[in-house]
């Protein structure tokens, strides 16, 4: 039951969806309805069961507002969870979607996520105008540039890093985010690691941008400056932070903490976390900007805000010594009025 859930934080509508024909089993959480609606990524995964699918919803809408809030644009957070495997994801049941989505009226916004893609929200949107993300959009290109703009910000107040030139860069993942992100590291002259379980990928961007190749199982324990996981989610968990060579980590990874509690370990272990859910905001900045929402001009701007939005963090969690994602989830709630 929703209500009684750990998870549950005063979320406004929670939804379940069945569509017996399409096979569709799907979840819908708004955890705050602002402005424009409540924006968040449509997630496919075979769910264990229906309390795994819940739980995972009610966080990432959670997180999906705190991130939105502290952009400052007009969205609340909300996320939807399809408890599907890839083979079960057929256009009817991506119809199906679309028709749940457009019955919330405009209320919830879809747009990909784990698991879905471009393509499959071309099929949603046959049956609902309320959804993101669309084929010829890319959110990954916003997204490193926004990180960049926030490794650059924490390099100069953590590091004393007046420039990144000769700063050293762990980036774990160098996919669509990471790829992009060590283009523009590259450019501004940094030392640059990456590793990625895809090796012809991890080697051509070592090609491209002149950086050192490391095993993937290594990455996070090489000594750098900054660690930037750009690939998986809960990769920061005890083992892993007690096993970090970096003082600073900023990457774009969703969810990089495996718990709550680690935060606090890498406040404890003296390692400055740049939020997740603050730096990787290029990707919904950009996203306002497909819809018509900001123009190019204050998309950039915004992007470079970034930067800045992460400096206010750290120094609240240093003034009310608490650790950065507590300091993060203040200013995000505070934004909201609660
Ligand atoms: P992607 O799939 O394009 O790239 C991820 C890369 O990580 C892949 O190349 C993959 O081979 C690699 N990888 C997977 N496991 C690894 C491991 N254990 N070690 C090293 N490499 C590994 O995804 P992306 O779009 O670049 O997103 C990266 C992360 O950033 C994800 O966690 C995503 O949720 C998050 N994020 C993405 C966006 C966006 O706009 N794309 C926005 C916000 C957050």
């Amino acid at each position: 039951m929703a209500f009684d859930h750990p998870e549950f934080d005063q979320h406004e509508e929670v939804l379940w969806f069945n569509d017996k024909d399409s096979g569709l089993r799907a979840i819908t959480a708004l955890h705050r309805v602002r402005g424009r609606g409540a924006l968040g990524g449509i997630r496919f995964l075979p769910y264990a069961n229906a309390e795994a699918a819940l739980t995972d919803v009610l966080r990432l809408s959670r997180a999906m507002s705190y991130k939105w809030a502290l952009t400052g644009l007009p969205f609340g957070g909300g996320k939807s969870v399809v408890i599907s495997t890839q083979q079960a994801k057929t256009p009817g049941l991506l119809r199906a979607l679309g028709r749940c989505i457009d019955s919330l009226n405009g209320r919830y916004v879809g747009a990909p996520d784990v698991g879905s893609c471009a393509s499959d929200m071309s099929v949603v949107r046959e049956e609902t105008q309320f959804v993101a993300g669309l084929p010829g959009s890319d959110t990954s290109v916003p997204t490193a540039k926004g990180l960049f703009h926030a490794i650059a910000a924490v390099a100069k107040t953590t590091l004393g890093a007046d420039s990144l030139e000769g700063v050293c860069v762990a980036v774990q993942g160098v996919g669509g985010v990471g790829g992009r992100l060590c283009d523009h590291l590259a450019q501004a002259g940094v030392k640059i690691k990456v590793a990625d379980v895809d090796s012809a990928l991890a080697n051509a961007v070592a090609l491209r941008c002149g950086a050192e190749v490391i095993a993937p199982d290594q990455i996070s324990s090489e000594p750098a400056d900054i660690f930037s996981p750009c690939a998986l989610g809960a990769g920061l968990n005890e083992q892993s932070i007690a096993c970090l060579a970096a003082p600073v980590v900023c990457g774009a990874a969703n969810n990089q903490l495996a718990t709550p509690m680690d935060a606090q370990r890498l406040e404890a272990a003296g390692i400055t976390w740049a939020p997740d859910y603050v730096v990787s905001a290029g990707g919904i900045i950009g996203g306002a900007c497909e819809m018509g929402e900001i123009d190019q001009a204050s998309c950039e701007q915004r992007l470079q805000e970034i930067g800045q939005t992460l400096l206010q963090v750290l120094s609240r969690a240093r003034d009310e010594q608490v650790n950065t994602d507590e300091a993060a989830q203040r200013m995000a709630r505070e934004i909201l009025g609660e």
